[in-house]
């Protein structure tokens, strides 16, 4: 699995990444005025593709911007990326912009979106580390439930966390945790029930989540949507995170205090692997 040289897509044209070029006006880089998807590929194929494009379809909706082409051209432009870039597992990123306009903070309009995809190969499907966590301050904006591409926040947030020797961060907001720095968070309490955060503004509707929390209540665990604390999170039998580029991934250590013996929880490997076993059943 390589990501050298890879072949993307921008505007319509599959071109080698080191020739791929977007304006320097562009309204993504200069106001973040831009909207992300993240789908994930397995044996060749794409998980949860339709949540994922209907998510990304509210997102633009969301900040007054139309979807730039239709599903299934956006499903053909996924595969012949995953193809030309032979990619049999990772994921594919699509980036919307509202387009390229003289700088100024008034929305333009009549302008073309631009959009571009890329792959990136990575292994999914492997065995689960735990990771382990620290909590730090949410201090995003309030619309966390737009995907847009303002992830400074979350950057900064998880790179406190490697600096002290960590993988990620657990965001807190008025005392509560909100979501990782890139995925959403979950504890399971000590009478077996799985307790996350609601979905409001303050999160981003998973598409993973959603999917977990289906097979989770086929499998018969109770879940609770509902803010936890950090102090509840410790206090926990597991934690564990999901995302549409890790899956289920169970985590070991929050703020320093050891989850479930320091090793994976079993309810959190458990649901890893009836998502991948899912997700391959329905994946196009
Ligand atoms: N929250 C945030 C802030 C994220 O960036 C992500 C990953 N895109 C998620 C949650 C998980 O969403 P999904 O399961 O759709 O990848």
């Amino acid at each position: 699995m390589s990501n050298n040289k890879r072949t993307v897509y921008v505007n319509g044209d599959y071109v080698p990444e080191d020739e791929a070029k977007v304006s320097v006006f562009d309204r993504g880089f200069l106001f973040a005025d831009a909207v992300y998807e993240v789908t994930s590929v397995i044996d060749g194929k794409f998980l949860d593709f339709d949540a994922h494009t209907a998510r990304l379809e509210r997102s633009l909706n969301e900040l007054d911007m139309p979807m730039p082409m239709t599903r299934d051209e956006l499903l053909d432009a996924h595969r012949q990326l995953i193809e030309m870039n032979n990619v049999q597992e990772g994921c594919v990123y699509i980036q919307v912009t509202r387009g390229v306009a003289d700088r100024d903070f008034i929305f333009p309009e009549g302008i073309a979106q631009t959009v571009i995809m890329f792959t990136q190969a990575k292994k999914l499907t492997g065995e689960k580390k735990g990771l382990r966590v620290i909590s730090t301050p949410d201090i995003r904006w309030g619309r966390r439930d737009i995907k847009t591409v303002q992830l400074l926040a979350a950057s900064i947030g998880k790179t406190a966390a490697k600096k002290q020797g960590k993988d990620d961060t657990w965001l807190v907001k008025e005392g509560t945790v909100t979501e990782g720095s890139s995925n959403n968070t979950y504890i399971v309490t000590k009478d077996g029930k799985i307790v996350t955060r609601h979905l409001s503004n303050t999160i981003l509707p998973g598409i993973t989540r959603a999917a977990v929390l289906k097979l989770a209540a086929e499998q018969g665990l109770e879940i609770e949507e509902r803010p936890f604390t950090i102090e509840e999170a410790k206090d926990a039998t597991e934690a564990f995170m999901t995302a549409a580029t890790s899956f289920v991934t169970p985590v070991i250590e929050i703020d320093g205090t050891q989850m479930s013996g320091g090793i994976p929880g079993p309810i959190s490997l458990r649901l890893n692997e009836i998502y991948i076993e899912e997700g391959k059943k329905t994946s196009i």
